[in-house]
């Protein structure tokens, strides 16, 4: 059984940046329609009891393409929003420290940097999709983008998301209409660095 990710705070809490019925939406329909419909192609499947990411890791070995398609695709928006939602905050905002932002600065340049190039990748995924912060297992850093509900671990780079950033117009619509950039500018607001940092201790020394 995979379960959704409750929230850590009020669906009000990340209020002006992101809009009470934006959360209520994206949580509480978006999220938990992926989360129902994975938990039942995953029984369909016979790979209910697996690792989320294992399963995200090993798509191939589901036989049927429609089963394999729809947990790609539920499993990805489970996997995703999971993220999304737990590495924001209200008390989010600001800039890392410690070991994460000294590898930020070794690879990007610096926390400026990193936020241009995630910021273009988000602005520059055509249609709905993601963009991401990820590390792979010796917590070298890179950034990338990705189409639909696909991400690193699906995609099969042996990388791992832990900052994602949500650029379906669901995340946005109701507040920022068609200002994507907007929307992103004030998401930076919410990433809480201190969540992010313990994702990214919890996989480089796994
Ligand atoms: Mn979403």
């Amino acid at each position: 059984m995979f379960e959704q990710v409750k929230l850590a705070y009020a669906v009000d809490a990340l209020e002006p940046h992101i809009d009470k019925e934006t959360v209520e939406t994206h949580h509480g329909k978006h999220h938990a329609t992926y989360t129902t419909n994975l938990n039942n192609f995953a029984e369909k499947a016979g790979v209910a009891d697996m690792d989320i990411e294992e399963l995200l890791a090993s798509l191939d070995t589901i036989e049927d393409p429609a089963l394999r398609t729809a947990i790609r695709n539920n499993g990805g928006g489970f996997y995703n929003h999971n993220l999304y939602f737990s590495t924001i905050s209200p008390n989010g905002g600001g800039e890392p420290e410690g070991k994460l932002l000294a590898k930020i600065n070794e690879t990007f340049g610096s926390f400026a940097q990193l936020k241009e190039k995630l910021t273009a990748l988000a602005i520059g995924q055509f249609g709905s999709g993601w963009a991401w912060l990820e590390t792979d297992a010796d917590g070298t850093l890179s950034v990338s983008n990705s189409l639909n509900q696909d991400n690193p671990i699906s995609l099969g780079t042996g990388k791992k998301p832990i900052v994602a950033i949500d650029v379906w117009e669901h995340a946005y619509y109701l507040k920022y209409k068609n200002l994507r950039a907007e929307y992103i500018k004030e998401l930076f607001e919410l990433i809480d660095w201190k969540l992010v940092a313990e994702k990214y201790e919890a996989i480089t020394t796994a």
